[in-house]
């Protein structure tokens, strides 16, 4: 019995080795995979209903590895974080989606999205030089600050100190913010009395069984009231079918984004098709 006992372990012991070693070569190569231009910033559609404007579109990374293929974010994001290239890898992130939102202003005006939202991990916004970071990109391209929207998760922004300051600043500056994920973080409603906020994103694990009429239904029904109680603006995120959004629609949601509406592209599409929910 002793014996079989040490197998499990050493076999979960071996595969936490595996994965460290995994995770120190992704680290490696991130920095290198920048100066040799793998990553590439996608775009997916934030739509109004009932008339399916996008007004909006969320800027999402990828890294096409020349011999993995693409690598999801979940996958090197943390770990970027973690090794501290985020600061560097984001604030080229937060230039090519500013860039990018500019030129779509000039190229296709009254078409093009109102604004960007752009994801900010925790490591960026703990930085003193995060708001300068996000004046300069706006300064370079041109962009107007009230056309930029920042994504930070609850996470980032519940120990306060710098990372509060830096919202703070932000908002100053004339940009947006997004509680990202929202619903899934600790303390998800106290955030809501002291941080600088004006979007909630209504996390997809709230939408997922939105048509089934159980206890997701009423918590997505409490967020679009905190959120309009509030003033402020509520996106669901992550719908896949006609029926979620239907059934968001009627829970007084207008603002969508997810596979059914539009995947993450390099080049999205904006045209008004004026197709109504349900
Ligand atoms: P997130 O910010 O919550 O982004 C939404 C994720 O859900 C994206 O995954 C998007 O492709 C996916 N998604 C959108 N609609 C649907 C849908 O209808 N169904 C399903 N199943 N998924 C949907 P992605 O692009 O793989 O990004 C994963 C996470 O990686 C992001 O979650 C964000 O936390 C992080 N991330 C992505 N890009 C960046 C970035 O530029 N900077 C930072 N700091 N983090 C990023
Ligand atoms: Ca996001
Ligand atoms: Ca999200
Ligand atoms: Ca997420």
């Amino acid at each position: 019995a002793a014996k079989q006992t040490g197998e499990p372990y050493r076999a979960w012991s071996a595969e936490l080795d595996e994965r460290a070693g995994e995770h120190a070569r992704l680290g490696a190569e991130l920095r290198a995979a920048l100066d040799a231009g793998q990553f590439q910033v996608v775009y997916q559609p934030i739509v109004r209903l009932p008339e399916r404007r996008v007004t909006a579109v969320e800027a999402l990374v990828r890294w096409q590895h020349p011999q993995r293929g693409m690598v999801s974010p979940a996958a090197f994001i943390p770990v970027a974080e973690q090794n501290g290239l985020i600061v560097e890898l984001g604030a080229w992130i937060l230039h090519t989606a500013c860039r990018r939102m500019a030129d779509w202003r000039a190229e296709l005006g009254a078409l093009a999205p109102d604004r960007v939202s752009v994801n900010v991990s925790a490591r960026q916004l703990a930085r003193a030089d995060f708001p300068a970071t996000v004046a300069a990109a706006l300064a370079t391209t041109g962009l107007p600050a009230r056309c930029l929207t920042i994504e930070v998760t609850e996470t980032a922004v519940f120990g306060g100190g710098q990372a509060l300051t830096s919202l703070h600043e932000l908002r100053a500056l004339g940009v947006r913010i997004a509680l990202d994920d929202f619903g899934t973080g600790h303390s998800s409603l106290g955030l809501l009395q002291t941080v600088p906020v004006d979007v909630l994103k209504v996390d997809k694990s709230f939408v997922d069984n939105i048509t089934e009429a159980g206890r997701h239904t009423v918590i997505a029904r409490a967020l679009i009231q905190v959120s309009e109680g509030l003033g402020l603006t509520a996106v669901a995120e992550g719908v896949e079918t006609a029926e979620q959004a239907t059934a968001l629609y009627e829970l007084g949601y207008r603002l969508l984004q997810g596979y059914y509406f539009g995947k993450p592209t390099a080049e999205p599409r904006f045209e008004v098709d004026f197709i109504h929910a349900g």
